[in-house]
């Protein structure tokens, strides 16, 4: 007779590999499915792993985990062309036994968590895509239609396809992200000694450092630069919404060029050989964006799901805390001895929206709409006026302070009106809230 399993995970990222440990060690019979070489071969981006997230699936992942280094420091700037204005936070705290926050390469990282699906358990195919969905006549997902094992049934199929989401749409689960609704960002890795990274940023030991850079760097498009400290090399991007690259015709390759060049990042990288160059697409439409979560045997998790917080760009944690609790459902419908329908799979969604993920989606419902439409002044208008306002601030000039004060706030308000500054500030705290 043809094999079935307790559950199907498509996709071996963040959310897929979270779900499948999580099933699998609770004792379900799991397949999951990779259609890269290896997990996280279609992953290459360094990023920020929230270790809260993962100690809840895996308490001692610290012990084997490839972790490039630990937080200690954080800077936001504001930029325009030759400067920038930044809010740095470093903190001894971050010093802790049990750090909050490292830098991964999650081609690294994917294939250790990959490692610890196994051992839980789980049978992981990789070289293996799901061309579809196998429904049977009621529309109940029963299984997969593989390009290379044929089909496979399952009790529940779980989505972690990521953000492009092609299996949930092709069977009517969900829409095709709005283009205001997703960001395209496209990142490079620079490779330096470790001495050097330590040096340029202040760092000892595993020590590291984030740069989030917003500003005329995006050319008035809703965007963010980055840049991560790995142990031997810096990740570095940009990233815009795609509504506002496919507006303006700017080129997404042109824009990391210029911020690479910029100033205040040039001698960060100077003299690194850049050995990576991946584009990748970030659901960023928030609360209102996330599609129906499940239905007769199937649920949907992560970027699949667009549970990304783009306001304080978490994504990677909202996918593990995603996978985690839909395992959990999952494991639970079964303990009942129940089946895996609409009904009773609604109990991911009761759970997911207890949890931090939907909780702090719901807080930043407006953040999307309000930056998609006024992109320009939060990303152009006001950067430019604070940039003016720290240099005058800072240059003695023999101008008196209050004429200073003055041609401050009269650039403010020739800028963008009394009745706009308000406004503005208005619509940024509601959105806030
Ligand atoms: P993914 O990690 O995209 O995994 C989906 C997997 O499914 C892939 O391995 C893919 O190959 C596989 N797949 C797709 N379709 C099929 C199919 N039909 N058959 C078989 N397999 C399939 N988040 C953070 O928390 N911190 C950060 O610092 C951060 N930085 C980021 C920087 C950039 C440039 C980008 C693009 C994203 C960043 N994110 C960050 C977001 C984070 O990467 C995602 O939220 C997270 O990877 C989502 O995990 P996922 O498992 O849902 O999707």
């Amino acid at each position: 007779t043809e094999e079935k399993f307790d559950a199907i995970v498509v996709g071996a990222g963040m959310a897929g590999n979270a779900a499948a440990y999580t099933m699998a060690s609770r004792g379900l019979k799991v397949l999951q499915l990779e259609r890269g070489e290896y997990p996280g071969s279609k992953n290459v981006q360094g990023a920020i792993l929230y270790a809260n997230m993962l100690e809840t699936i895996i308490p001692d992942f610290r012990d084997d985990a490839p972790l490039e280094r630990h937080l200690v420091e954080q800077r936001f700037w504001l930029m325009d062309d030759t400067s920038h204005t930044g809010m740095h936070y470093r903190s001894d705290d971050f010093n802790e036994p049990t750090p909050n926050r490292y830098t991964i390469i999650r081609a690294q990282f994917d294939k250790w968590f990959s490692r610890k699906v196994r051992a839980a358990g789980a049978i992981v195919l990789c070289e293996t895509t799901v061309t579809e969905l196998a429904r049977d006549a009621s529309g109940k997902v029963i299984g997969v239609h593989t390009d290379r094992a044929g089909g496979i049934r399952a009790d529940v199929v779980v989505l972690a396809e990521g953000v492009n989401g092609l299996l949930g749409t092709r069977a009517g689960f969900r829409k095709v992200p709005k283009p205001e609704a997703v960001a395209l960002a496209v990142k490079e890795m620079h490779f330096l000694p470790e001495e050097v990274i330590a040096e340029r940023f202040g760092l000892t030991g595993d020590q590291g450092c984030v740069v989030e850079a917003a500003g005329t760097i995006s050319r008035g498009m809703a965007g963010l630069g980055f840049l991560y400290t790995n142990k031997e090399s810096i990740s570095l991007g940009i990233g815009c919404l795609v509504s506002h690259f496919t507006a303006s015709l700017e080129s997404p390759y042109a824009l990391l060029d210029a911020f690479k060049d910029h100033p205040s990042i040039r001698p960060l990288i100077a003299g690194s050989e850049i050995k990576e160059y991946a584009a990748h697409l970030i659901p960023e439409g928030g609360f209102k964006a996330i599609p129906q979560l499940f239905g007769d045997g199937w649920v949907v998790i992560g970027d699949a799901a667009q549970l990304n917080n783009a306001v304080h760009r978490e994504g990677s944690n909202l996918a593990m805390t995603s996978g985690r609790i839909a395992g959990e459902a999952i494991a639970t419908i079964k303990s009942r001895k129940r089946p895996m329908t609409r009904d009773n799979l609604s109990l991911y969604k009761a759970m997911l929206d207890k949890s931090f993920v939907v909780e702090d989606l719901r807080k930043y419902k407006d953040m999307p709409a309000l930056l998609h439409t006024n992109s320009r002044n939060f990303f152009m208008t006001y950067p430019r006026l604070l940039s003016q306002a720290a240099q005058n601030f800072v240059r003695v000039d023999g101008t008196p302070k209050i004429e200073k004060e003055r041609a401050t706030k009269a650039a403010f308000i020739k800028a963008r009106s009394r009745w706009g500054l308000v406004s503005d500030a208005v619509r940024l705290a509601l959105a806030w809230r």
